[in-house]
């Protein structure tokens, strides 16, 4: 699948749900409404989707959410997914999750075959965590992380940057990825969704960041690509590496090579737009697989050549999209 920007899309974020254990404060507001259920696709459906997808040459997927793994069978499938991966028709299928459940299904996700996982962890500090995830334990996730390296998963963590919540505490989470023999990543934050902060008062340029870095890392420009929007850095002391997605202060549309379909089964072809195609109508239609399959040809041809985030006192705190991150799948 080529865009009318000619870049090749070989990769599908597949958001499995919109429902979580978490209630992250940058990602959702405490009192948040999910989906009724039967506007959710069946695993069936989500499993038809992503076959059509692959079928059309898409090489990597990730299932995403809301929280992935609070969703009831989702084991199913990933060992469905996984068969692409041992037919050689998927390079990899992978997840992002907060860590809740991976001490349950680390062994799991390995034998369906998945190989790299991404476990979201704003800090190091146990009440720091119960603060900004309002409903989570930081002790399960430690246990998921142990669990996850313990089954043979590389880990990579993704770190939301909040200004005055844990700036203070990068140089640790490098450190302590470092010796864990992890990535990891750093994100700012995105204005999606109504949340009950404001987010001028979160947002921390990553461009900032980097610079103070350098004072305190050897930071060197590394080769390891993903094809995703990361800018990743071999760090010399901890030999390990660090990702940076500045999507406000560096626009990064320029490589996309992804779409994502959220749990009620709209393909949006970029993160920071409106614009979607509902694959769940075609799926339901009368006209089988040939339908969905023009149904995202028609889709990749209308993917938009960037997003338009801006966060600033200006813009008033106002969300760029309406939809929230768990919606569409981070
Ligand atoms: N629940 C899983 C998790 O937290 O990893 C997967 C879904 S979550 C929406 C995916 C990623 O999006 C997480 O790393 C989270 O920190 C990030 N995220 C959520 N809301 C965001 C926002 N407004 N801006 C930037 N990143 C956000
Ligand atoms: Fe849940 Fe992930 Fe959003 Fe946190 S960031 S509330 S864990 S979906």
């Amino acid at each position: 699948m080529i865009d009318p920007f000619g870049r090749r899309i070989d990769y599908l974020r597949v958001s499995v749900t919109d429902r979580c254990d978490f209630r992250c404060k940058y990602c959702m507001s405490e009192n948040m409404t999910f989906l009724p259920k039967k506007d959710v696709l069946s695993l069936e459906e989500l499993e038809l989707v992503s076959a059509a997808f692959i079928r059309k040459g898409v090489r990597k997927i990730r299932i995403t959410g809301g929280e992935p793994l609070v969703r009831k069978g989702i084991m199913e499938l990933f060992r469905n997914l996984g068969l692409y991966i041992k037919s050689g028709e998927l390079d990899e299928l992978t997840l992002t999750t907060n860590g809740s459940q991976l001490e349950k299904y680390a062994g799991e996700l390995y034998d369906a075959g998945v190989r790299r996982l991404n476990v979201s962890l704003d800090t190091l500090d146990p009440y720091r965590f119960q603060d900004i995830t309002r409903w989570g334990n930081f002790e399960k996730v430690r246990a998921g992380i142990r669990a996850a390296k313990e089954a043979g998963l590389k880990i990579k963590i993704n770190t939301v940057a909040l200004k005055g919540f844990n700036d203070h505490e990068f140089n640790d989470l490098i450190k302590w990825t470092g010796e864990e023999g992890m990535d990891i990543t750093f994100i700012e934050t995105m204005p999606m969704g109504a949340i009950d902060e404001h987010r001028s008062d979160q947002y921390l340029p990553l461009s900032e960041v980097k610079k103070e870095f350098s004072a305190s890392w050897t930071l060197t420009p590394s080769q390891y690509r993903t094809g995703g929007p990361s800018d990743y850095f071999d760090i010399k002391e901890t030999g390990g590496r660090v990702g940076f997605i500045t999507p406000l202060s560096h626009n990064f549309c320029e490589s996309c090579n992804r779409v994502r379909l959220t749990c009620t089964g709209m393909l949006y072809m970029c993160l920071g737009q409106q614009d979607s195609a509902d694959l769940k109508a075609v799926l339901r239609g009368q006209n089988g697989f040939a339908a969905l399959d023009a149904a995202i040809d028609e889709a990749i041809g209308r993917k938009p050549k960037g997003h338009d985030f801006v966060i600033d006192r200006k813009s008033d705190d106002r969300p760029a999209v309406p939809r929230h991150m768990s919606v569409t799948g981070g």
